[in-house]
């Protein structure tokens, strides 16, 4: 437990109807009591956890009221913290809650720092450090999709997986264990066959996870969709379809966009930062050269290029020259205007002369296609799983890098155990294995790591 008691404003800064002053420690209650008066004269330090109290927060120096307020007080070890916990919900805007803070730290309370009381939640055995993750996560999601992954994470579902198979491997050490200490007795659980068949389960388990990361990434951070094409094709015109707004400009004059605009899309839940670019030619004009020379930065960070065409000029030597640039795997070919050429296009023909197997018939005067071209960048990254899959659950680097650590841990033992080295050196590489395992949660990681991780939190969290 921590000897010292801390306060932050809980709520963003800025004109809400309501912020909130957290306190929590072992003075969090008495702390409160110095400044808050309740209308019928209760007794903060006798009331129930759990509950609500109205009153009036008054400034012991001068008597004066500085807010109204709903002070809620949650007693330690139920407590988001674990600790004793006092939520001042204030009602005056940002100047009241400041000042009752101001109050609460004139009674010898510390401001907390960035992250610190879901550092005293991970660090009071409330949640595992996967789901203290899952809480900037929550406060970062951008989108349902996001925000339902980092809620899951939250509810413990990672580290209940992760614990499972720790609990394999310690399994596993047990017996090794065992037949060092009693060298007479033959265990068939270490005899190599069974450890093998044991590790290889692990394995799988691990190799599950890791395979839910792309997806989950995607989920979490979104993909990045740059839309390329010669001048004049549609790409601004294209790019304000999926916004449905205006926002590039769209002009008949080739080359107008000279900007690389960025703009986010929603897509069913995914973010998508999408790119509308300059076209791609060489140009002696300065101000279009800087555009050309982002496009193909921008175009190296895609995970998709829209590639534009105008269906009514055909493909000329403009386009070949940047589907020269582009990585066709991983391109969806917008074969636009339609509306010029009604009934009479063999759409195939395009996809075999640009060599993008992907293709969407569009036009962005009157939106037709707009929906299959949505549809299909979403299954070009989230594809139907067959037998449902893994459900996403690893959407953090971090815990990528350990469960890959994790495996080759594993990966080492088998070797170890197939060229019959001694138990006590594989023994070596599952708890090493047990250990990257145990990072993910929090239970096996330095304070260094816990510290930087705690960092990215704001105030207040
Ligand atoms: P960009 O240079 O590739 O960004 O092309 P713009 O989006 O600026 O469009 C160039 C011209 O093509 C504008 O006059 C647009 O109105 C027109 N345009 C774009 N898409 C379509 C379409 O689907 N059908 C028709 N008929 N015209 C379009
Ligand atoms: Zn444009």
């Amino acid at each position: 437990m921590m000897e010292d008691t801390i306060a932050a404003i809980s709520t963003p800064l800025g004109e809400g109807g309501i912020g909130i002053v957290r306190v929590s420690g072992p003075q969090a209650i008495e702390a409160v009591k110095k400044v808050f008066v309740p209308r019928k004269n209760k007794d903060l330090a006798k009331v129930p956890g759990f509950t609500l109290h109205y009153g009036k927060i008054i400034d012991p120096a001068d008597g004066k009221i500085v807010d109204e307020v709903l002070v809620s007080v949650m007693r330690a070890p139920k407590s988001y913290t674990g600790e004793n916990v006092v939520e001042i919900n204030c009602h005056g805007g940002i100047v009241a809650v400041e000042k009752v803070l101001e109050l609460i730290l004139k009674q010898g309370i510390r401001l907390a720092d960035p992250g610190e009381f879901t550092k005293r939640a991970f660090l009071n055995g409330r949640i595992d450090l996967s789901q203290a993750e899952a809480v900037i996560d929550i406060i970062r999601a951008r989108t349902d999709a996001s925000l339902k992954l980092a809620e899951r994470q939250l509810s413990g579902e990672l580290r209940e997986k992760i614990n499972a198979v720790r609990q394999k491997i310690i399994n596993i050490l047990a017996f090794i264990e065992v037949s060092i200490d009693y060298p007479e007795y033959e265990f068939d659980e270490v005899s190599p066959d069974s450890a093998l068949k044991n590790i290889d389960e692990i394995i799988s388990d691990i190799q599950k996870l890791l395979s839910s990361y792309e997806r989950g990434r995607i989920l979490k951070e979104g993909i990045t969709a740059v839309i390329a094409g010669k001048p004049n094709v549609g790409k601004s015109s294209l790019l304000n379809a999926l916004l449905r707004k205006k926002r590039a400009i769209v002009t008949d004059i080739p080359g107008t966009t000279r900007d690389v605009i960025e703009d986010y899309l929603n897509l069913k839940g995914i973010p998508v930062k999408i790119v509308d670019t300059a076209g791609i030619r060489e140009t002696e004009d300065l101000v279009e050269k800087l555009g050309v020379e982002k496009t193909r930065e921008y175009l190296n960070q895609a995970d998709v290029t829209l590639f534009v065409i105008d269906v009514s000029m055909g493909i000329d030597e403009n386009d070949e020259k940047i589907l020269s640039l582009i990585n066709k795997d991983k391109s969806l070919l917008v074969i636009n205007k339609i509306d010029l050429l009604p009934g009479k296009v063999n759409f195939e023909h395009y996809a075999q002369k640009t060599g993008i197997k992907n293709y969407v018939p569009f036009s962005a005067r009157n939106f037709e296609g707009l929906e299959t071209l949505e549809n299909k960048l979403y299954e070009l990254f989230l594809p139907e799983q067959e037998g449902g899959g893994e459900s996403a659950l690893i959407s953090n680097l971090r815990h990528k890098n350990y469960l890959e650590k994790a495996l080759n841990s594993l990966l080492s033992a088998k070797k170890n155990i197939a060229s019959g080295e001694p138990v006590d050196l594989v023994a070596i590489d599952l708890n090493e294995a047990l250990r990257e395992l145990g990072a993910i949660t929090g239970d096996t990681i330095g304070d260094e790591i816990i510290n930087e991780i705690f960092s990215q939190f704001c105030v207040g969290k």
